[in-house]
């Protein structure tokens, strides 16, 4: 099935300049990378991102984490890859969630540590299904910023939205 994938770079990603490892790593699955872009984390941001964990000992650990707060690189790099069976792809290359349970030449095997804490620093996110790839793209990107229609999408005007513009 073709479809569509979230791909986050996560702060500990970032910070270990991995970047270029991790991208030539997604680059062997040969899925298209139809959207990109460097994103500050707010808090209501990673709070959405990770609400099926809430209620979890870790969860305002691992909020932090996204945020950047442990690794002073406030933002996260985000992308959607697209192709077929993108999400089995990208999660088997990103590996287990616990690090020390991957595979140790994937992703998260290869960068991945358990902090003191006991919150998994495991470098990249990766959507698990259908349902949650369309939440976390609709959530991180809007219509325009995605090169592909990937989803309905409607013309809206907007009035009176206050935005930062080149001075
Ligand atoms: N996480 C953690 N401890 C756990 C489970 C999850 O620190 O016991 C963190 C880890 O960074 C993981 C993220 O929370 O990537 C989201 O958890 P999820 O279960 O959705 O795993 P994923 O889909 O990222 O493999
Ligand atoms: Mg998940």
């Amino acid at each position: 099935m073709i479809q569509p994938t979230l791909v986050l770079i996560k702060p500990d990603g970032l910070k270990k300049s991995l970047t270029g490892n991790i991208l030539t790593r997604l680059s062997e699955t040969k899925l298209e990378i139809v959207a990109a872009k460097m994103a500050k984390v707010t808090k209501d941001l990673a709070v959405k991102h990770y609400e099926h964990l809430k209620g979890k000992p870790f969860f305002d650990e691992l909020i932090r984490y996204l945020m950047g707060e442990l690794h002073d690189r406030k933002k996260v790099l985000a992308m959607v890859y697209w192709g077929e069976d993108a999400i089995q792809k990208v999660r088997e290359l990103a590996g287990a969630t616990n690090p020390e349970e991957a595979n140790p030449v994937s992703i998260r095997g290869q960068y991945g540590r358990i902090t003191t804490k006991g919150v998994y620093e495991n470098a990249i996110h990766a959507s698990t299904n259908d349902i949650e790839a369309e939440r976390e793209i609709k959530l991180w990107f809007e219509p325009d910023e995605i090169i592909l229609d990937l989803y309905p999408s409607k013309k809206a005007t907007i009035t009176s939205v206050e935005k930062r513009v080149w001075a």
